[in-house]
């Protein structure tokens, strides 16, 4: 089934993996969405094209049916940075995943685990350079 290759896996379907879901699915992607709150799925258009899991992300089992095993991309997405940190470590050490995007709301905790196959998404940081390009400075 095509949907099961090259697939990009987003966990936590809140506004930011909503959104990323919604575009990479626009984009042609084969995308699969984890949530451990079914409601969270309304937040995807009428439009998206991939399939959605509910279940909690730190259970390996949750991983394992929504095929992480021959996913080529991770988002980690979810409000929770313990949550994502530890399934980014999963993600690295269990299923040998290429590429991994971590969301963190502490900046200092990336640079514990980033490397060539985690990257972080801070949007902190993002917040305040966003505020010094409209401050002018
Ligand atoms: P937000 O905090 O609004 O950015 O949304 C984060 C999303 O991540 C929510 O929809 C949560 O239900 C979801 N979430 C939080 N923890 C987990 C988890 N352990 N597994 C799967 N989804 C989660």
């Amino acid at each position: 089934m095509k949907l099961l290759q090259n697939k990009i896996l987003i966990i936590g379907c809140g506004r930011l993996g909503a959104t990323i879901a919604n575009d990479r699915s626009k984009k042609g992607e084969n995308v699969i969405v984890v949530d451990s709150n079914k409601d969270a799925f309304i937040r995807l258009d009428e439009t998206f094209s991939g399939i959605t899991f509910c279940g909690d992300a730190t259970d390996l089992a949750t991983l394992e049916d929504a095929y992480i095993k021959t996913a080529k991309e991770v988002v980690l997405a979810t409000g929770d940075d313990n949550v994502n940190i530890f399934v980014a470590h999963v993600c690295r050490e269990v299923y040998d995943i290429p590429k991994i995007i971590v969301r963190l709301d502490d900046p200092t905790r990336g640079v514990l685990f980033e490397g060539k196959r985690i990257k972080g998404i801070y949007p902190l940081e993002l917040s305040v350079s966003k505020f010094n390009i409209i401050n002018g400075d």
